[in-house]
């Protein structure tokens, strides 16, 4: 029997007012893979990942983590972690404190949160002395990394990325990809990122959606997409990217 699929999503359809932003969607994410979805500004990809964190409600459809279905179950009680674009950090504390959060949040006692913390800091290849650095003092990339390492202190089952690296220069997204697929190796979770860029879910991701006006057009490992694009929309978003 195949395992089963991490997250299954049936038919997600979500409305705002009279408009329909998702068209039912199919996806069968496995665990452990880097799966990523990726499509043009406004074809629904921040949408989905909203529903599948639980900060959006669906309009119909079925969400099941490991078999349970969860598309009802609040945000705080579903195991996944999102990291945003923004990074969503807090300025005026610590990397450390900032860290820390999440285990402040689930009442562990201070020394366990600091050895945790120090060693999501050497994680995420951070020197120590980081932990009493504070958030404004960082540069975007050490940024990125603290959010990385407090998205990981929830100890999350999947952890999913909403263009976490579109706000930043060439070459830093290029190493900050490098790390996040290192991050993935290391960690053996299952990640679900969005972009925008077809060429950077190329260089990161397992498999890749493609989205289109609120509908997957295309699921398949990056090889097929680029060798057998089911449609012109397909086969023309590659195009922008080469
Ligand atoms: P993407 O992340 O792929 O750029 P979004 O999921 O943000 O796309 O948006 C998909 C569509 O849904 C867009 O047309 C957007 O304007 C619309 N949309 C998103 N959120 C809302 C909302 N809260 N109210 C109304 N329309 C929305
Ligand atoms: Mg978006």
């Amino acid at each position: 029997m195949p395992s089963q699929p991490i997250l299954r999503l049936r038919n997600i359809v979500k409305k705002f007012g009279t408009f329909t932003a998702l068209h039912g969607v199919d996806l069968d994410i496995e665990e452990g893979e880097f799966f990523t979805i990726v499509g043009p500004s406004g074809s629904g990809k921040s949408t989905l990942i909203r529903i599948l964190v639980g900060m959006e409600e669906t309009t119909e459809g079925e969400i099941s983590l490991r078999g349970t279905r969860i598309e009802k179950t609040p945000a705080n009680q579903r195991p996944t972690c999102m990291v945003f674009q923004s990074l969503a950090l807090f300025p005026h504390m610590s990397v450390g404190q900032n860290i820390e959060f999440p285990l402040k949040l689930r009442k562990e006692p201070p020394s366990d949160r600091r050895a945790r913390a120090l060693e999501l800091l050497e994680l995420l290849r951070l020197p120590a002395e980081y932990y009493d650095k504070r958030i404004s003092q960082c540069s975007g990339g050490e940024k990125q990394r603290v959010a990385l390492a407090r998205a990981l202190a929830f100890d999350p089952e999947i952890l999913f990325f909403d263009e976490p690296l579109s706000a930043l220069d060439y070459r830093l997204r290029k190493t900050l990809e490098r790390e996040l697929k290192e991050l993935h190796n290391r960690t053996g979770k299952t990640f679900v990122y969005i972009t925008h860029s077809l060429e950077e879910a190329m260089v990161m991701s397992d498999r890749i959606a493609i989205m289109r006006q609120g509908r997957v057009e295309q699921i398949a490992v990056a090889d097929e997409i680029y060798g057998r694009p089911v449609s012109r929309f397909v086969a023309e978003f590659m195009g922008e990217v080469n």
